[in-house]
């Protein structure tokens, strides 16, 4: 296989030959000392792709003579992973504010800026994510999805929200009242408009539905409720006619709760999510998305010395939050919230899932099939069986046993094209 690495070199040079960087070989073995199929680990387990497809999972693969074989000693083999919430047209926040992002940044650097964290994402073996807002760069997820489907600019598979959904006058950014500016998210109020502004991303392009449930309002600048029980409840009932699913920004325990009978299909962050509000998701199948590692480096970008000083109340209640919903089994999802740290980092997410408590193999899952089954997506990706999209990671070492083995990336593939071989 050592050919491949130059014909990638070359393939990147020439974006126009990307399409046809598979090579000739109709099939790969990929032979590793075990497999994650998305559940379990199976020791010495072979996978068989056929062009973009997985054909065969198992410890006797019956093996074309003409099939390339890579051998994978030391390494474990997954799925490729499931980002669940991220920002591709976002960059860490100690870079560059986020108003400063949304307000000074052009489009055409916002856009170039974004193809880089798409290709970053994919090499680090994050083969879909879910993409959950522009913030203020409107449809361009979407655009952004189609260059990547071209073979235009390498990345990964995407699930977009496009511009999000806020109550009039809760988001940002805010300069002085006089001068109105651009938004980092659509604003839309009453089931009238809610059901335009739902039915127009939707037919902009939107795989999911994103809305904010509370944000940070309050007199004293705290989150507070944005949106009404009714308003969500027709904004779901209007994505999921459509079959797609929501997710829902939510911090407060009254926004969660909101969304929770409303019936959306995630919550992202809860960071003060109480043990009730856990144990209702529980009870209704409403998943959650902790976003720890966006909590964690906010933490830090505010001055926190991560490590040497104690952890700042932000921290400790996320902790609390994500302990309450591991007790109460409500089903997790990975997702960072990354944007507001640097894509390619993802696995920041999974290595502190474990940190506050979660057992590796389940991080594995969440990334995985979890998030697959969530998404409304494992017909086609999260796990490694017959008959799904050949999206494939390979690590040296076992990261069921050691999370932190998931960045030591030895193989990338997406639609059985390979990406990464080191
Ligand atoms: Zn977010």
């Amino acid at each position: 296989m050592t050919y491949i690495k130059p014909l990638l070199v070359i393939l990147f040079c020439c974006p126009f030959l990307f399409t046809f960087s598979q090579t000739n070989d109709t099939f790969y073995l990929l032979k590793p000392d075990r497999v994650f199929d998305g559940e379990q680990m199976h020791e010495g387990w072979q996978v068989l792709v056929e062009r973009n497809k997985i054909i065969a999972a198992g410890n006797n693969v019956s093996t074309p003579s003409n099939a390339k074989i890579i051998e994978l000693r030391g390494c474990s083999l997954l799925p490729g992973l499931i980002e669940g919430h991220s920002h591709l047209f976002l960059h860490p926040y100690n870079e560059t504010s986020w108003d400063d992002q949304v307000l000074k940044e052009s489009d055409a650097e916002r856009v170039a800026r974004a193809v880089i964290h798409a290709k970053a994402t994919l090499f680090a073996g994050f083969t879909t994510v879910r993409d959950l807002g522009t913030e203020g760069m409107g449809y361009n997820d979407v655009g952004l999805k189609q260059a990547i489907e071209k073979g235009i600019v390498p990345g990964p598979r995407m699930l977009c929200a496009t511009k999000a959904i806020v109550a009039t006058g809760s988001y940002g950014p805010k300069l002085k009242n006089e001068i109105d500016v651009l938004k980092g998210a659509a604003e839309a109020d009453g089931e009238d408009d809610l059901i335009k502004e739902v039915r127009n991303q939707i037919g902009k392009g939107a795989d999911v539905v994103k809305l904010y449930a509370d944000y940070r309002w309050g007199v004293n600048k705290e989150a507070e409720p944005t949106f009404t029980e009714e308003e969500l409840k027709k904004a779901v009932e209007v994505a999921g006619s459509s079959g797609r699913i929501v997710a829902v920004h939510a911090t407060t325990v009254e926004g969660m709760r909101r969304a929770v009978a409303a019936g959306v299909t995630t919550i992202e962050h809860g960071d003060n999510g109480s043990p009730e509000i856990f144990e209702l998701m529980k009870q209704k199948g409403i998943a959650y998305c902790p976003t720890l590692a966006a909590t964690d480096a906010i933490a830090q970008y505010r001055g926190w010395r991560k490590g040497i000083e104690e952890e700042p109340e932000s921290v400790k209640q996320k902790r609390e939050s994500f302990a309450a919903a591991l007790k109460a089994g409500v089903t997790i999802c990975m997702g960072g919230d990354v944007g507001v740290f640097t894509h390619g980092d993802n696995a920041r997410e999974m290595e502190m899932m474990v940190e506050y408590g979660m057992k590796p193999i389940n991080v594995l899952k969440s990334a995985t099939s979890v998030n697959a089954d969530v998404f409304k997506i494992n017909q086609h990706v999260g796990r490694i069986k017959a008959g799904l999209l050949a999206d494939i990671l390979v690590v040296n070492g076992d990261p069921s046993i050691n999370i932190h083995d998931i960045r030591n990336t030895k193989l990338v593939m997406k639609d059985g094209v390979i990406y990464v071989q080191n």
